[in-house]
């Protein structure tokens, strides 16, 4: 059993892995380690039930979308119409991109058949024969991990013609991305696929009603779908009493920063940033957190004051960020806030894909404002600048991405408007980047 938010946090208790369960084990990613660990059990349990049953049962286990957003994962696959005679397609957005965000791809690379697995429990339910897993095109060895992994599930007839005797048929297609952080929006991602210059689609239509080729689409997650088959083999009730109410079960936790052991750490939804530090051995010796990320750089950041915000959506959420990829990256006392901020505001302008003028053009100048204060040239009226730029961006851009690049801008302004200050009347930056590791 694992505790609930805010119960006993020794590191024993908290340390109870589903999906990194045998991650250290040698060749973790073989089918024959995974049949050892229950493999495919809970495919066979799935199968035996009806598409619309087994739909129901994953609504009710409480699993919501790990991918960022948190939508519920069963009333998404609910989405798809059923008998309107028109191929439905799953694609699994394993195009991991957000600054911070390291679960999915390792994931994939220690177990890729959890989410074979839960693929073909997936397709079963939105009665789909084609499904595709758009990888992140730079990890090259993952690419050929999970091409091993499918061919081994063709061979042991979980993929192809008749799945199990299930009468299910379903291919699976593996496609590599060429690394364009949007092409991880779900209508670019699909575009893309496509063979089409990744942009976002509008929405509505949502990827449900119309996604790929025009077809009805569930896009998900990769640690969404690989959490679906330990939801089958255990039972909905054992993922319901992890978490918090609303926000159940297990998940990664992706630490990364100046902290003493960074690395995934899986853990109950809404344990909190101190619980997780004190079981991997906290912030680097002789140092303390300044500032934090709860879901990589497109959420608003966090002080040493939100150490004891629950990690679930509404924990988060009440406390003004959003839980988004659960990619904790912690900077210490040594760290430039401006600086920070600047490298973030670098990447959002180099990766906006240009369809809208909002982000387009108020990145750019979002970073030449930045990079003056940064270098000891900015004027006090750059600060309201700032965040009348970041305003005309945030809620009045095309998709998400604008979004993310007004966060840190809002969020870095409202906690060390100071510190943007002392670059101004200092004329330069007070930190010393040879004391701080985390732009090495
Ligand atoms: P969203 O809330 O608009 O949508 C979430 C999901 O729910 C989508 O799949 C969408 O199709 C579906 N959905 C929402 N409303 C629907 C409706 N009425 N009918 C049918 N389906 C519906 O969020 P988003 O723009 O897709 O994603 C934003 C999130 O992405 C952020 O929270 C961010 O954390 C995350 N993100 C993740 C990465 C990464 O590397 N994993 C990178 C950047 C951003
Ligand atoms: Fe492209 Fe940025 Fe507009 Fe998204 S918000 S469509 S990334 S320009």
């Amino acid at each position: 059993g694992r505790p609930e938010a805010g119960g006993d946090a020794s590191p024993e208790k908290l340390l109870a892995p589903v999906l990194s369960a045998f991650w250290d084990e040698p060749e973790s990613w073989t089918l024959e380690t995974y049949r050892r660990h229950e493999g495919y059990e809970g495919l066979r349990k799935a199968l035996a039930m009806t598409p619309d049953d087994l739909i129901a049962y994953v609504k009710d286990s409480g699993l919501r979308g790990r991918g960022g957003a948190g939508f519920p994962t069963g009333m998404k696959w609910q989405f798809i119409p059923q008998g309107d005679g028109k191929p439905h397609y799953l694609v699994v957005n394993a195009d991991e991109s957000e600054p911070g965000t390291c679960k999915d791809i390792p994931l994939l690379f220690a177990n890729p058949h959890s989410l074979i697995e839960g693929i073909v429990i997936a397709c079963y339910a939105i009665r789909s024969s084609h499904a595709f897993i758009y990888l992140r095109g730079e990890v090259v060895p993952v690419l050929r991990r999970l091409h091993e992994a499918v061919r081994e599930a063709y061979e042991a007839g979980y993929l192809g013609k008749d799945v199990l005797g299930s009468g299910l048929d379903l291919e699976l297609t593996v496609h590599a991305g060429a690394g364009a952080y949007i092409c991880g929006e779900e209508t670019a991602l699909l575009d893309s696929l496509e063979g089409r210059r990744g942009q976002p689609r509008l929405r509505p239509p949502f990827p449900a009603v119309a996604g790929l080729y025009a077809c009805p689409t569930v896009v998900n997650n990769v640690e969404s779908i690989a959490s679906v088959p330990a939801i089958l083999n255990k039972g909905k009730d054992w993922f319901r009493s992890m978490g918090s109410e609303k926000s159940a079960g297990f998940t990664l936790y992706s630490l990364s920063g100046h902290v003493a052991s960074p690395g995934q750490y899986e853990g109950p939804l809404g344990i909190t940033l101190r619980q997780l530090l004190d079981m991997s051995g906290g912030m680097r010796p002789g140092h303390r957190l300044k500032f934090w990320t709860p879901g990589g750089s497109s959420t608003p950041m966090f002080t040493d004051e939100h150490l004891d915000v629950p990690l679930d959506y509404e924990g988060v959420g009440a406390a003004g960020s959003m839980l988004g990829t659960k990619a904790l990256q912690c900077f210490d006392e040594t760290t430039c806030v401006v600086r920070a901020v600047t490298r973030w505001t670098e990447f959002y302008a180099h990766e906006s894909c240009g369809k809208c003028t909002p982000c387009r053009e108020g990145t750019y100048w979002l970073v030449q404002l930045l990079r003056d204060i940064e270098a000891g040239k900015g004027v006090m009226s750059d600060l309201d600048k700032l965040n009348d730029i970041a305003d005309n961006i945030n809620g009045k851009s095309f998709c998400a991405l604008g979004d993310g690049a007004a966060a840190p801008i809002f969020s870095s302004l409202k906690y060390f408007r100071e510190e943007y200050e002392q670059h101004i009347t200092g004329k330069g930056c007070p930190f010393d980047p040879a004391k701080s590791t985390a732009w090495a």
